[in-house]
């Protein structure tokens, strides 16, 4: 016998049940402001159940999922890859002045050109 189930889809982030049994993100102490898209969870329901709240979320691009953002002139970090001194790559936060970052995602790369 199937299990009750009553399944709905969010279109995003205004969506009724978006951000249903989703914590909100505690705040890394160098980010400034909760983001606006997310409005501080981070991710949110692309799908749900409200009998069993099982749920497949999205991850918040211009947050990368931390639920917060950069404000004003401080330097934007986003991660990166470099090479550490035993020649293998690794990952890193690289930091840009917030005035070289475009208003487009970060993860789509949005360094403006110099
Ligand atoms: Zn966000």
């Amino acid at each position: 016998m199937p299990h009750a189930s009553d399944i709905v889809t969010c279109d995003g982030p205004d969506s009724p049940h978006a951000f249903d049994i989703v914590p909100l993100k505690p705040r890394n102490g160098s980010l400034d402001a909760q983001c606006p898209v997310c409005r501080g969870h981070g991710e949110w329901n692309v799908e749900i159940d409200l009998v069993s709240f099982r749920c497949k979320r999205m991850i918040c691009d211009p947050c990368l999922g931390a639920g917060w953002i950069e404000t004003g002139s401080d330097p934007v970090g986003f991660p990166d890859i470099e090479m550490s001194p035993d020649g293998h790559p690794h990952w890193v936060v690289a930091y840009v002045p917030r005035k070289d970052v475009g208003e487009k995602n970060v993860s789509d790369g949005n360094l403006l050109a110099p």
